[in-house]
């Protein structure tokens, strides 16, 4: 039997989902998404992926008509419909359908469309790390904006595979490092300092590094919040990635540069645990 999905206010069975062929999401990336991890039947960081789904909302004109409590209701309901225990739940608004125009429909209230579904995922295994490649990022300025349109992250994505490797980071104009295809980049300086971009434009501000960074200040640790290029990532002690669905995931080499000993790092194994840790006390 397939899932159980969430359609406009509706559970049905995902082959009898539908969507118009004139959704906004669908025509022009008008949508934003949010991806909660699931975790024992509870979720992780929902009221932070909440909060960030509303400011992606906000940046492009769009109110969604749920409130927390109505989203986090129907999150549950869908994770019981689908006896879901470890892995996703995916939440997209788009700004609903209207006859193919780049102006926004005038006509009011359009109706949103609002679908979520769940996806089960492994998020226990211990990781062994990943080998990453490097990408230029062509995507476009608004990257703090969770939207739909990942073609850039889909090919680098894509291009990492066909090259045999876990990921790509992706690599500003300048030489600076933005961030994973699907994630925040981190490495750790030979004297442990845990370097991370600062938010901006550049990057989505990822609810995980908003968690991890914290944990990390709690537990003492040193952070820098600022750009580093490839070259310093591979001359780094340690490298890692995060965000919601692979918690912290350690880089192990970079563009066939191994990092320390090319296995996961004690700092990228103590931020592991403590956020593992944190994770489940904590889930709703
Ligand atoms: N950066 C990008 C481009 C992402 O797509 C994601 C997650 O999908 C992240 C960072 C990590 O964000 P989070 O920790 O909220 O999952």
């Amino acid at each position: 039997m397939g899932r159980i999905v969430y359609v406009n206010n509706e559970y049905i069975p995902e082959n009898e989902a539908r969507i118009s062929i004139f959704d906004r999401g669908f025509l022009f990336a008008d949508a934003v998404y949010e991806v909660t991890a699931v975790l024992g039947g509870k979720l992780v960081d929902f009221s932070g992926h909440m909060r960030r789904l509303h400011r992606s909302l906000q940046e492009l004109s769009m109110e969604i008509f749920l409130n927390e409590e109505e989203l986090l209701a129907i999150h549950r309901e869908l994770i019981k419909k689908n006896d879901l225990y470890d892995g996703a739940i995916y939440i997209q608004v788009s700004r609903g359908s209207a006859d193919r125009d780049f102006l926004f429909p005038t006509e009011h209230p359009l109706r949103q469309t609002c679908i979520l579904f769940t996806q089960k995922k492994d998020l226990r295994s211990v990781k062994p790390g990943i080998s990453i490649i490097s990408e230029p990022d062509i995507r476009w300025g608004r990257r703090d904006i969770k939207t739909v349109q990942l073609l850039a992250s889909s090919l680098a994505k894509v291009k990492a595979k066909q090259a045999g490797k876990g990921d790509a980071w992706l690599v500003a104009e300048n030489g600076q490092v933005t961030e994973g295809t699907s994630s925040n980049a981190y490495m750790v300086t030979q004297d442990d300092s845990i370097v991370t971009r600062n938010l901006s434009n550049s990057i989505l501000a990822g609810i995980t590094r908003d968690s991890v960074l914290r944990l990390a200040a709690e537990n003492n640790l040193k952070i820098e919040e600022r750009p580093f290029t490839i070259a310093e990532a591979q001359q780094a002690k340690e490298a890692f990635s995060t965000s919601a669905t692979t918690f912290v995931q350690p880089v192990i080499a970079i563009d066939g540069v191994q990092i320390g000993n090319g296995k996961p790092g004690p700092l990228t194994r103590r931020l592991t645990e403590i956020y593992f840790e944190e994770s489940e006390r904590t889930a709703l």
